[in-house]
């Protein structure tokens, strides 16, 4: 008879994540640019000069490894000595992460109309992962710029609650979650509140909003349909009646997380170690 040889070869499968799309969003000014940049110069230390500015009026994606010392959520439960993390310096996980062009309002309706076609894409090449909003820690303490960043993250969060609890969808398959990183930028900066206080000055803010909301919506439906009519129009699950948190979105599926950072300090650790713990978020959502 003719011998069979069985080999198993084990390698690194990493489980082949559904989508490696990340869209950057947050308000002009909080650091998007520097942070791409930084990413890129990262990724390709030989190419530093290739995409040094973004000029371009139409979005740019960028292609970038994370640090091999970067757990992913595939690779966290294996040993440091397993051999295959070696290799992992050789052949980085990459991920894609979409920058928006534009000044000012440009820019958030830019970055709203890219969130809503990722957000809804069912094309592995296109379909979003995570989104990273980034804001100024510190210029949050002028209450027009809170105002203005509270607005933008408010309808981000609006849009991909509406896509967790898919309504006016038919089909009732579970959508794959999209998480939210709020990356407090700028903790370098001896004036930048600690990411505790933004995240409580972010949910207040978006309470005020929400409310203002509700109480739109609820002399709206005096006149026209029933008083549940826009329910989903409504940021968290409690029709805006208590105090909103973060903590309310998870419930209905979307997980947000405000960590501290700063682009500008990326190699030294005392600014909260630079950028490191979004690239950390970014490997748990791999
Ligand atoms: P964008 O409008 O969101 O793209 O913001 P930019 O990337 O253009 O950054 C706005 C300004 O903030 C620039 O002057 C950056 O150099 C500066 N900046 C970005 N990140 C940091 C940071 O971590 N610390 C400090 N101190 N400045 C930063």
């Amino acid at each position: 008879g003719v011998p069979v040889f069985l080999h198993v070869v084990f390698y690194r499968t990493a489980a082949s994540p559904p989508s490696s799309n990340f869209l950057l969003l947050g308000p002009s000014g909080a650091g998007k640019t520097a942070f791409t940049t930084l990413l890129e110069a990262k990724s390709s230390p030989a190419s530093k000069k290739a995409h040094s500015t973004h000029t371009s009026q139409t979005s740019t994606l960028i292609s970038v490894s994370l640090p091999p010392t970067v757990p992913t959520a595939s690779n966290r439960y294996r040993s440091v000595n397993d051999p295959s993390l070696k290799d992992a310096s050789k052949n980085p996980i990459r991920y894609h992460l979409r920058d928006t062009p534009g000044h000012g309002k440009l820019r958030v309706s830019q970055g709203i109309s890219e969130l809503q076609a990722m957000s809804t894409s069912n094309d592995a090449k296109t379909k979003l992962r995570g989104v990273i909003f980034m804001v100024d820690t510190a210029a949050l303490v002028d209450e027009e710029t809170l105002r203005d960043t509270a607005t933008y993250l408010h309808d981000v969060l609006l849009i991909l609650q509406k896509r967790a609890l898919g309504k006016g969808k038919s089909s009732t398959k579970r959508v794959a979650e999209i998480s939210v990183l709020v990356a407090a930028n700028k903790q370098d900066l001896f004036t930048a509140l600690p990411p505790g206080s933004v995240r409580e000055k972010l949910e207040t803010e978006i309470d005020r909003i929400r409310k203002s909301k509700t109480k739109g919506l609820m002399d709206a439906s005096m006149d026209s349909a029933g008083p549940d009519a826009e329910e989903d129009e409504i940021l968290g699950d409690d029709d805006g009646q208590g105090v909103f948190t973060f903590k309310l979105l998870q419930e209905v599926g979307v997980k947000v997380e405000v960590v501290g950072g700063a682009v500008k300090g990326d190699q030294q650790e005392e600014f909260g170690s630079g950028v490191r713990r979004w690239e950390e978020w970014v490997g748990m959502c791999l």
